[in-house]
């Protein structure tokens, strides 16, 4: 086994599940008996008897969102177990732009990298690669550090570009340094796809682009390929700014299906209704505890994706399970019951070479009854009156395929679909992230 490989094997992947869970567990009663005795948010939450299995954990009320806010930093230090210092404080910049704080040792961002590093080492980003780091930078914003640190064990060459940087320099130094992978946001790509597609720019060619933070769909992936040469995709790691990496792209996975970072992270899939936990293979919310966390202890957390395990195991021959994610549990817009996804529409919008993959759903009620709204931006800036073409024939295009969306507005009385075709870079970003609010729902608000 090369030096670099045997780095990233690890006896525990290849495991039984048995096997597995008892050092799980071991974890689990550590962190739970550490988290009681040395956080205020804990100590009246937490079994004082040992868990005697997995299984127990259902005792053990969920962690929202709400609750970290609450109990961290500035307003509080209910979950923080340490002096605050030999760490990091980042912001996780969640489409809703609620500032919400997570903290890390600087011994757990280590961990971190280490984490990250094998879900970019595995499909192929190592030494000889030469990586373009397109992730947001400042802002207290994790991904760009994770990803830094994470591609130094990769061995590769490193441009820590950022997203901020304009698609002009962008494309310079790629050239400059024959850059073939990168790692970044899809809207990064599409708008980097975009961009060269109307510069009639052909030379710039990446043959692994990793993505994390947003959902990346076939028809997306599609386009970026054509235009950027991309052979492969793969996942930069399903993470959150608040747990930390939680699953990762062997060799042998490409996209929504990861493999658990088992020995880090500890997944319970629960019914998002009643909280019990619904069988393997079943869809369900995804909580989270982080075993090897003891700065900000994260157990039964509520990270507000959907998800399931499947039965199946991978080729590689990592007995670790398999987590095929399944967008953000708010992901489904229900207009008068029918359900909309935004992959529906991104399939849609690929029939539209006008249109760019920049687009986001939105219900809102109008006279009682759901209105759905697409707003969709243009590939390049266009007149008034193009745009209110072009939204015209995807409102006809819209309800030609999705028939029962054409019933309900027919017979149901739902509201005609609106469709707003924009010109490039103007529907609102997160000022942090770069990223479009893909669904919103306000009817919830
Ligand atoms: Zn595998």
């Amino acid at each position: 086994m090369k030096e670099q490989e045997s780095y990233f094997y690890n006896p525990f992947d290849y495991l039984a599940v048995d096997k597995r869970n008892i050092e799980t567990l071991s974890k689990m009663n550590s962190l739970v008996h550490y988290a009681r005795s040395n956080s205020h948010f804990y100590k009246t939450r937490l079994p004082l008897h040992k868990l005697n299995s997995l299984s127990e954990l259902v005792g053990i009320p969920i962690l929202t969102g709400q609750d970290l806010r609450e109990n961290l930093p500035p307003h509080n230090q209910g979950f923080i177990t340490q002096p605050l210092s030999d760490a990091y404080v980042f912001t996780s910049g969640g489409t809703t732009g609620d500032p919400k704080f997570t903290f890390y040792s600087n011994e757990e961002l280590k961990n971190q990298a280490q984490l990250c590093s094998k879900g970019l080492f595995l499909p192929g980003i190592r030494s000889g690669s030469r990586v373009a780091n397109m992730m947001n930078a400042g802002n207290l914003w994790a991904s760009f550090t994770f990803v830094n640190k994470a591609l130094e064990l990769c061995g590769c060459l490193i441009l820590p570009i950022a997203a901020q940087t304009g698609p002009e320099a962008t494309v310079t130094f790629i050239r400059l340094f024959n850059v073939n992978a990168a790692v970044g946001i899809p809207s990064f790509f599409i708008s980097l796809a975009d961009y060269c597609e109307e510069h009639k720019i052909t030379d710039v060619k990446i043959e692994i682009v990793a993505t994390g933070g947003e959902q990346i769909y076939p028809d997306t992936k599609a386009y970026i390929s054509k235009i950027l040469g991309v052979k492969k995709f793969v996942s930069a790691g399903y993470s959150s700014n608040d747990t930390g990496l939680i699953g990762f792209n062997c060799e042998k996975l490409e996209g929504s299906i990861h493999h658990i970072h088992e020995d880090s992270v500890h997944i319970e899939i629960v019914n998002p209704d009643t909280g019990e936990p619904v069988e393997d293979g079943n869809p369900g919310k995804i909580l989270v505890t982080c075993l090897n966390r003891y700065f900000m202890p994260l157990i039964r957390y509520d990270i507000g994706d959907m998800g399931r395990i499947l039965n199946d195991t991978c080729d590689c021959g990592r007995q670790l399970k398999l987590l095929e994610l399944q967008g953000r549990s708010d992901d489904t817009l229900i207009i008068s019951g029918y359900n909309i996804t935004p992959q529906v529409i991104s399939s849609l919008i690929s029939h539209f070479g006008e249109f760019s993959y920049h687009f986001q759903i939105v219900a809102e009620q109008k006279l009682g009854k759901d209105l759905l709204q697409v707003n969709i931006e243009t590939k390049h800036e266009m007149e008034g009156k193009d745009r209110e073409e072009l939204a015209k024939h995807f409102l006809s295009y819209l309800l030609a395929e999705e028939k029962a969306l054409h019933f309900l507005v027919d017979t149901r009385g739902t509201n005609m679909p609106v469709i707003s075709v924009a010109n490039p870079e103007t529907l609102t970003r997160n000022p942090k992230t770069g990223k479009i609010k893909q669904v919103i729902d306000k009817r919830k608000v």
